[in-house]
């Protein structure tokens, strides 16, 4: 079984300057065929592309236009808030390799307000996606508004080999998860993100069964709080 890597980003005030220019500005669009492709547009309301109760990615979304304004980034990955929307450098995908990292990630463009791209970072959305579960206070709830489950702990992270997906690239909603053959291409000291390993259990040191799927969620309550 390969181990498996999560990359952290940037926890700077950029990244809280990330979330205060987008916020409210996301909404999304379908293509012909039913599928949601992007977004930009301020308008209607009712096609945020985002759960207003526990801010996931609705299901379907694609690439993402994010509208940045006046924020300086320079950290080769950030992903604000609990939004599922990340953004990573070119040099960095360039490392990795473009056609791994579109077979894998969704990638959109960042946006001036005029919603022409600028920058040398590109938005991402993972087409594949494992959760992190942790050691350290474990929690799982359902959210009232979009019915998904939203998990939260701290403490040492691992995966479930029963629920694992095993693909090069993944994302957990917060954080890019590299499979070590992936993760080789990297030489950690040139890169300004957190790097942990990523065990992969099959007896669960969280309590919870090896699929979240078969937990009973507990009362709803704000995901940023544990
Ligand atoms: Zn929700």
């Amino acid at each position: 079984m390969s181990t498996f890597y999560r990359l952290s980003g940037s926890d700077d005030d950029a990244a809280a300057d990330i979330v205060k220019s987008w916020k409210r500005k996301l909404w999304r669009t379908r293509d012909e065929s039913g599928d949601i492709v992007e977004q930009v547009a301020m308008d209607p309301p009712g096609l945020a592309i985002t759960c207003a109760e526990c801010g996931q990615l609705r299901e379907g979304t694609r690439s993402v236009n994010v509208p940045l304004v006046k924020v300086e980034i320079r950290s080769a990955l950030h992903w604000p808030g609990f939004s599922g929307i990340g953004l990573i450098r070119r040099d960095l995908i360039e490392t990795l390799g473009w056609d791994l990292v579109t077979e894998h990630l969704f990638l959109g463009n960042v946006v001036d307000e005029d919603g022409r791209a600028f920058s040398d970072f590109e938005t991402y959305v993972g087409r594949y996606s494992n959760t992190i579960r942790g050691t350290g206070n474990p929690k799982l709830r359902a959210c009232p508004s979009c019915g998904r489950r939203v998990y939260f702990a701290v403490g040492r992270p691992f995966l479930s080999r029963a629920e694992l997906t095993d693909v090069p690239i993944s994302t957990d909603g917060r954080s890019l998860i590299l499979r070590e053959d992936v993760m080789a291409r990297l030489r950690k000291e040139d890169w300004d993100f957190d790097v942990e390993a990523l065990t992969v259990e099959t007896s669960m040191p969280d309590g919870f069964p090896e699929r979240l799927a078969d937990a009973v969620p507990a009362a709803w309550k704000d995901p940023e709080s544990p």
